[in-house]
């Protein structure tokens, strides 16, 4: 996404829309782009930087790490806010910018339940199976070395 400092106003710019995936090469990593990612951002210039701040949306398809399933979930960076010193060309490329802050949204572990919204398959599966039988723990103790001992002079 290239932003020519030109365009931007004196009372800045607004800019909505949507962009192609910035993250397609974490395919391989169980994160698949689900559409384009959402953005809205001002922008602005004042001495002699470039200020953006705004909100990023990137829906995706992650792999709950329990049950290994897939789930949609939206990564959103609703507090997106860079400051680049303009030091030469005048067309801007925020690109690396927006894919850093998605990145920085993206949970490490995601877990159906918890990113997803639903109920996972795998944490249902091991609750009902968790359930230890007590009669183990309650069992008599055996007695009878100390009977013996008992009957030595
Ligand atoms: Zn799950």
């Amino acid at each position: 996404m290239k932003i020519h400092l030109r365009h931007i106003h004196a009372d800045g710019l607004h800019l909505e829309g949507e962009e192609e995936c910035l993250i397609p090469d974490l395919a391989a990593e169980e994160v698949r782009c689900k559409g384009p990612l959402r953005y809205a951002l001002d922008l602005g210039i004042s001495e002699g930087a470039l200020w953006a701040t705004g909100s990023l949306a990137q829906p995706v398809e992650l792999t709950c790490v329990r049950c290994l399933e897939p789930f949609p979930f939206d990564i959103e960076a609703k507090a997106f806010s860079i400051h680049v010193d303009l030091t030469g060309p005048e067309l801007i490329d925020l690109t690396p910018y927006l894919r850093e802050d998605i990145l920085l949204n993206l949970p490490a572990h995601p877990h159906c339940d918890r990113e997803g919204g639903r109920v996972c398959p795998a944490r249902t599966l091991t609750e009902s199976g968790a359930a230890t039988p007590e009669a183990d723990e309650k069992r008599q103790p055996d007695w009878s070395v100390l009977d013996k001992l008992k009957l030595k002079p």
